[in-house]
């Protein structure tokens, strides 16, 4: 709750002031200003995808690695999550999907297969609708909540790793996510692939922006304004892939290349124990 008030505080304060002095006054008009500064820095760190005030977010590696991690958002899709998953399997990439809630309920058995082919399931929140950036406290819990419950019931796992929809974060967001001991994730190079049709673009965009230890982020579902169709990424995935690889870069799962764990150990058992 703390983290909240940091600018919403000063925020409230000076727009106090301001209007105690009076707009017309120098002291008031230095109030707006100040009021102006915090407001801005407040949305800075909404829409700032990696911005880390509200709740630490991981966008590339702390450590320097010749490798890259590839993570799709806004599936479980009938189509095109499996054409990703086939494309994955014949390029031996490892991959993370951030699954939303609504949809794993839809289709748990392609979630199932995501998971059995190796590859993380992390949290995209249970609706993806716009409102969700616009929700307090309850409301963003319920929302992290069921699709942790959608993926635990398509995988028997109680993931840790969370995408944020459009990567906005808001204080309520930061307080829920470190509440719930989720990891938020980024980017550091997205596709655009949610609104772009043409695979070159993507492909371009994505090949030349990457850099070593990065998070690559795509689509493998589509949502809110993006095209249905999910064809232009399917296109481009093989390609991006040996662009990467021709680069020098290797491809790396999230929690090894964060050195995070992408699920809450069973309870019972202390995490990191692995031993036989
Ligand atoms: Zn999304």
């Amino acid at each position: 709750m703390a983290r909240s008030l940091i600018l919403k505080l000063p925020l409230l304060l000076s727009v106090g002031a301001a209007l105690w002095f009076g707009l017309s006054s120098a002291a008031g008009l230095v109030a707006l200003g100040v009021a102006a500064l915090f407001l801005g820095l407040l949305a800075w760190q909404v829409f700032h995808v990696n911005g880390g005030l509200w709740v630490p977010t991981l966008w590339r590696s702390a450590r320097p690695v010749d490798a890259v991690a590839l993570t799709f958002d806004d599936g479980p899709d009938p189509e095109f999550t499996l054409r990703v998953l086939e494309i994955l399997r014949a390029k031996q990439v490892p991959a993370t999907f951030f699954v939303i809630g609504a949809r794993a309920r839809l289709r748990p058995d392609i979630v199932a297969q995501i998971d059995a082919a190796g590859h993380l399931v992390g949290n995209h929140t249970d609706s993806h609708g716009l409102e969700f950036h616009f929700q307090l406290w309850p409301a963003i819990r319920r929302e992290l909540d069921a699709c942790n419950r959608a993926i635990g019931a398509a995988i028997g796992k109680e993931p840790v790793l969370f995408r944020s929809p459009q990567g906005f974060k808001n204080p309520a967001l930061g307080d829920v996510v470190r509440a719930m001991r989720l990891s938020a994730i980024g980017w550091q190079v997205r596709g655009f692939d949610s609104v772009e049709t043409d695979a070159d673009k993507i492909v371009r965009r994505i090949a030349s922006r990457v850099r070593p230890g990065g998070i690559v982020q795509m689509h493998d579902g589509a949502q809110g304004f993006g095209s249905p169709s999910r064809q232009a990424t399917i296109d481009a995935l093989p390609r991006i892939i040996d662009a990467i690889r021709g680069a020098g870069l290797a491809f790396v799962p999230l929690d090894t290349l964060l050195g995070i764990e992408a699920y809450r150990p069973p309870a019972g058992r202390p995490p990191g124990k692995n031993e036989a």
